[in-house]
């Protein structure tokens, strides 16, 4: 079993809908997807996609790029992640490539976002594009080790995957890993820790060779997965297994108290 541990279903366009995706994904062997928030207006799609689908979870947050110079509500954030079936906060962090000007709302954004998952002991999906000095920084300013998370769709080098590893944090690696001109990135997954790898696909967006350039879905995570055992030297049943073992132990509280919660209500 595969986990996708890092996708954005709703924007996902094919017949059948979000129903069809899941369908095609579970028929690839992938057992679990993680519904990533852009901005508020997904939030309600995503808590029903988990109530929906128990194989799918969903974080809660607003993207780097979204809403350029808003805060956030903090009282509807914390109560849309305390729906059933969240189990992390994001997609937060700093994106300097998108995003122009004067960027200090992002990174009081991106406190704001360590300060609710620290409140509810929820891990980060953090996402970092030529900003990794700041990520780290305001990381560590924030103790964001006492809740860990992932560092998803990692680009950035092996000595910032070590920094962010040494705050309790997971390494995701997307499509990018398997591009031809992504040599560096391919250096850094061989030679990382296993026990803080996981894969992802971003979807619809970065879709690995050989599909590249065309619209990524959940089911493609299988080609990261492919690309990281040749790269160790592994089969591909041994990434599968170390990278979803990661991915419970990362969510794993998360996930329990969830489905406390909900026998709690049930009973
Ligand atoms: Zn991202
Ligand atoms: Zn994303």
């Amino acid at each position: 079993m595969l986990i996708d541990s890092h996708c954005h279903l709703p924007e996902i366009e094919m017949p059948g809908g979000v129903a069809a995706v899941i369908a095609e994904a579970q028929q690839a062997g992938i057992g679990h997807l993680l519904c990533v928030a852009i901005d508020a207006q997904t939030w309600p799609n995503l808590i029903n996609l988990c109530q929906e689908y128990p194989c799918v979870s969903a974080s809660i947050g607003v993207h780097p790029n979204a809403n350029p110079g808003t805060v956030l509500d903090r009282a509807a954030m914390l109560a849309a992640a305390g729906n059933a079936g969240v189990v992390a906060i994001g997609e937060t962090g700093l994106d300097y490539f998108r995003s122009e000007g004067d960027l200090a709302w992002q990174q009081e954004r991106f406190r704001e976002h360590i300060h609710i998952a620290r409140d509810l002991k929820k891990p980060l999906i953090v996402h970092s594009r030529e900003a990794r000095d700041d990520v780290i920084r305001i990381l560590k300013e924030e103790s964001a080790h006492t809740v860990g998370g992932v560092m998803h769709c990692f680009v950035d080098d092996l000595e910032t995957a070590g920094r962010a590893m040494d705050l309790g944090f997971y390494i995701s690696f997307s499509g990018i890993v398997t591009f031809r001109n992504a040599a560096a990135l391919r250096e850094v997954a061989k030679q990382m820790p296993l026990e803080r790898m996981l894969i992802e696909t971003d979807a619809p967006y970065l879709a690995p060779m050989p599909h590249r350039g065309k619209q990524n879905r959940p089911a493609f995570v299988r080609y990261v997965a492919e690309c990281l055992a040749e790269l160790r030297g592994l089969p591909l049943e041994e990434i599968a297994c170390v990278t979803t073992e990661n991915f419970y132990r990362l969510f794993l509280a998360s996930i329990n108290s969830d489905t406390q919660a909900t026998a709690r209500s049930s009973s």
